[in-house]
């Protein structure tokens, strides 16, 4: 059965904008313990682990996989940025070149919400091997649109699987809103394209 939207009051006018849930609070809580088990049983051989969260999409996802893991961790983030306002991947990549040089020689585990085109990834490992100089590079991706792969990038743990509709909530947005909702939904059409 599909979960319907159940709105706190808080979010109501946010909820207002949402076509469907695609994945609930409960399922991504369900899927991200695994996903930690899993992490643990492949990266225990690489020591002091990095996760490098790229911000702001993976904010809540990270949050909520750190907790999962009981692997000792660093902790590095940055942002990138490719949406810029719409709904498709201009693969423009903007990254701070100081966060770079806390990664050299360390075993990184990049943590992204969604991978789409995958240009993103790419660009952000290519730069973790080739220019910061980290030891290795694995990545998680809390979604994996895979029809829309515009470059060969595959993740090395992903947790849903999902078809190439446009998605918010958990810490995506569209155009800088959304964040806050507590699971993975699409937006009705006129949410999307200044229908407000
Ligand atoms: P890629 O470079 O793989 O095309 O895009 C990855 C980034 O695009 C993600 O980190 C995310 O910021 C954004 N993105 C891709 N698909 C979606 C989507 O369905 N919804 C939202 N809100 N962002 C997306
Ligand atoms: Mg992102």
């Amino acid at each position: 059965m599909q979960p319907q939207p159940q709105p706190h009051p808080r979010e109501h006018q946010l909820a207002d904008h949402l076509e469907s849930i695609l994945l609930s609070e409960g399922q991504i809580r369900a899927r991200i313990a695994e996903l930690a088990a899993e992490i643990e049983a492949n990266e225990s051989t690489r020591p002091d682990l990095t996760l490098l969260v790229l911000l702001h999409g993976s904010l809540l996802f990270a949050a909520d996989l750190m907790r999962a893991l009981s692997l000792p961790l660093y902790l590095e983030s940055f942002r990138v940025a490719s949406y810029h306002g719409g709904t498709s991947s201009s693969g423009e990549l903007t990254m701070d070149p100081q966060s770079l040089s806390a990664l050299r020689g360390r075993h990184v585990l990049v943590v992204d919400d969604i991978l789409d085109t995958g240009r993103t990834l790419a660009a952000v490992t290519r730069v973790l091997r080739e220019e910061a100089g980290a030891a290795s590079v694995t990545s998680c991706v809390l979604l994996d649109k895979r029809v829309a792969r515009a470059v060969e990038f595959e993740a090395d743990y992903v947790g849903f699987p999902i078809g190439d509709a446009f998605v918010v909530g958990y810490g995506l947005d569209y155009d800088g809103r959304y964040r806050n909702l507590p699971y993975i939904a699409t937006l009705k059409p006129e949410a999307i394209g200044g229908g407000e």
